[in-house]
């Protein structure tokens, strides 16, 4: 997204650009909720990253071993350093399974599984293809975690998925969250306790899990509170990626000290980070990094013309959340307002019902998916949709209700 911004805004003769990334493939990964459901193939997922470079743009396929940043290096695994004036940290977030005693052990992948990795989301497939029932657990090890909804989709998709196949009597759904609801936020934890209620699944809240007892398939937390499962589906811990430990530029989950309103490090004026790698109090969902992609291209250009930055990105987060049997929610929101009920883009007419069921935001998100491969990547604007959160059409009085 940067890249795509930054090649049209830097003149040619001036400015080189380079993106670094150890894979060549990138992942479509909000398509890691339906893969496991057999909604989606494996083919709708993934594409090859070079595809979206342009050509103006250097691409390096290498992981990078190290930010030198006191001398403005990136150290390359096989020793090939690449000098910066700018650099803006896009590393994201994954899961490490291995921080829970237990998790990674003999049963990951047989009765244990992930779905926010591509492996992980393909191997609960299989599983799901030729599962006779039992009591599933829907887990979350300790916050924050990208698309924080996307573990509550994973328990209505299950509650669909097993109605549809004619064995939601052979399955008991139990949510387990670290949290004391449903969701991080007031108003919309109401919504989704109703919806878990309304669907049968058990919820389990304040669960702070210590250890996963494999042997008796049963996940323990501090206080000695026990839940068993036959299948546990769980989101474990996220961490930004050991560069970031490495380098010496993260705090203790190895996510990058960042200004909330210009996405400048803290540590570095030099410095940018986006998305999911940045401790910035959003959301880390893929429509936060587009709509800071918009925010921080215009600092850079600031930064680079020794310009004051702009304390503008606010925290907007827009989320889909899929509610099982063709229809979702709409949430939008940033650092100050959280989810409330109205319509969106237009204030109104909507078509989009915002904190309501309805199949229109279940078409949206399918659409997304295509808005990810044709807009978002690509750095092409929403139209109607701002980088900033609008206050139009939201029924923002019902939060002192
Ligand atoms: C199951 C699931 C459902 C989701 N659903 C939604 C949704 O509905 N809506 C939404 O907006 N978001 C959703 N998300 C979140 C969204 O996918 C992420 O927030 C988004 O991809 C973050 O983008 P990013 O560029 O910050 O990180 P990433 O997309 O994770 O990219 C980071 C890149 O950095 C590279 N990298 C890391 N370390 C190194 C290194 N040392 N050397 C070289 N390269 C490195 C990686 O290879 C990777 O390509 C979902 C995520 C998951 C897992």
């Amino acid at each position: 997204m940067m890249a795509n911004h930054l090649v049209k805004k830097l003149p040619k003769k001036e400015w080189d650009i380079t993106i670094v990334d150890q894979y060549k493939t990138h992942y479509y990964q909000p398509g890691f909720l339906f893969l496991p459901f057999d909604i989606y193939t494996t083919k709708q997922v993934k594409k090859n990253g070079e595809k979206f470079i342009p050509k103006r743009v250097r691409y390096v396929q290498e992981k990078i071993d190290l930010i030198q940043h006191e001398d403005n290096k990136v150290i390359l695994e096989k020793g090939k350093e690449l000098p910066y004036d700018v650099l803006i940290v896009a590393t994201g977030t994954k899961i490490a399974p291995e921080e829970i005693e237990g998790m990674k052990g003999p049963k990951w992948y047989k009765n244990i599984f992930d779905f926010y990795t591509y492996e992980g989301a393909k191997a609960l497939r299989n599983k799901l293809r030729e599962w006779k029932g039992g009591k599933l657990v829907v887990h979350i090890t300790e916050m924050p975690i990208k698309c924080p909804v996307a573990p509550l989709e994973f328990a209505f998709l299950a509650d669909s998925f097993f109605k549809n196949k004619g064995m939601r009597d052979k399955v008991d759904i139990t949510f387990v969250t670290p949290l004391s609801g449903a969701f991080t936020k007031p108003k919309a934890t109401e919504a989704l306790h109703y919806l878990l209620e309304e669907k049968g699944i058990k919820e389990v809240t304040d669960f702070n899990i210590e250890r996963v007892d494999y042997e008796n398939n049963k996940i323990i937390d501090y206080g000695d509170t026990e839940v068993e499962y036959d299948l546990l589906v769980t989101v474990p811990t996220n961490i930004g990626d050991a560069v970031i430990e490495r380098s010496a530029m993260g705090d203790d989950l190895n996510f990058v000290p960042t200004n909330k309103g210009t996405l400048q490090t803290l540590q570095h004026e030099n410095i940018f980070a986006i998305g999911d790698a940045t401790n910035l109090p959003a959301s880390k969902a893929g429509s936060v990094a587009h709509f800071e992609a918009e925010i921080l291209t215009e600092n850079i250009l600031r930064y680079i013309n020794n310009e004051p930055l702009k304390e503008d990105f606010d925290g907007h987060a827009n989320c889909f959340i899929e509610t099982g049997n063709g229809k979702a929610l709409l949430i939008d929101f940033n650092y100050t307002h959280e989810p409330v009920e109205g319509t969106f883009p237009f204030p109104g007419v909507g078509p989009l019902q915002l904190l309501k069921e309805s199949r229109s935001n279940h078409m949206g998100k399918m659409a997304f998916r295509w808005v990810y491969w044709n807009m978002l990547i690509k750095g092409v604007h929403i139209p109607f949709v701002s980088a900033t959160m609008s206050e139009k059409g939201k029924h923002l009085e019902t939060l002192n209700q």
